[in-house]
């Protein structure tokens, strides 16, 4: 039994030149999941997989940085020949479907369920892909946003997705072998609790126990390194920084 996490991206909130937005690519003995379609991110995972195959596309929240390949796969999946076999389970919030329906100006998003199984997600919401499950948990964001915790083999990987601080997040990398975690901003602006900073992010791994803290959505007021020290500062613990291409096997 495995579970390996592959980078896909890692920027916020637009992408740069060998840096894609925010996405990963989940693998188990039976299963294969693309964690988070932000801009650039369905190139890359062909780097790795063939995105036909893919079990299930796991999608945190509707922000731009998050979403925007799923237009770029189903182009592929529609038009490309890259055809999958059934349509693909696209767990996401509540109204994902009509983002690139509405792009491509049609207001009902029926015409995409050929190739992508739109189901919303809700605190608690658990999906089983052979030996991988995914384990969504509500979180504080300006928008409605979940992290996950995907287990395989007794294996647990926790992500943040994008969250400002509160307890969920320590629930949901509870025992994670490593947790990948936002680190989008300096500091918070007064009353805003919608990111978080290294601080946060390093806070949240030994709350929750975690075995390794993986920086990752490190904004542009900060930069990787400096952002990953930080945090390690405030965790503890072995902590590095998420590269685009690195695999990590749990
Ligand atoms: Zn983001």
């Amino acid at each position: 039994m495995s579970l390996t996490l592959t980078v896909l991206g890692t920027a916020s909130p637009h992408p740069a030149p060998g840096r894609s937005c925010s996405g990963h690519l989940l693998r188990t003995e039976s299963a294969t999941g693309w964690l988070g379609a932000g801009t650039g991110t369905f190139a890359e995972l062909q780097r790795h997989t063939d995105p036909a195959r893919l079990s299930a596309i796991w999608i945190s929240h509707l922000h731009a940085d998050h979403t925007a390949d799923l237009l770029a796969a189903f182009y592929a999946f529609a038009y490309g020949g890259l055809t999958p076999p059934a349509p693909i389970p696209v767990y996401a919030p509540q109204g994902c479907a009509e983002r690139p329906a509405a792009f491509l100006g049609r207001p009902d998003p029926g015409f995409l369920g050929g190739v992508l199984d739109f189901r919303p997600l809700s605190d608690g919401h658990t999906a089983h892909h052979g030996d991988l499950v995914l384990t969504s948990r509500a979180l504080t964001h300006d928008v409605e946003a979940y992290g996950l915790r995907a287990e395989s083999g007794g294996r647990v990987l926790a992500y943040s997705g994008d969250s400002g601080p509160c307890p969920a997040l320590a629930e949901l990398a509870r025992g994670a072998d490593l947790f990948l975690c936002e680190a989008d901003i300096d500091a918070h602006r007064e009353g805003e609790q919608v990111h978080l900073t290294p601080e946060d992010a390093g806070a949240a791994a030994p709350a929750a126990g975690a075995g390794e803290l993986l920086v990752t959505h490190v904004g542009p007021t900060l930069a990787p390194e400096s952002a990953t020290a930080r945090a390690a500062a405030a965790f503890g613990g072995p902590t590095r920084t998420a590269r685009e291409g690195a695999v990590h096997r749990l």
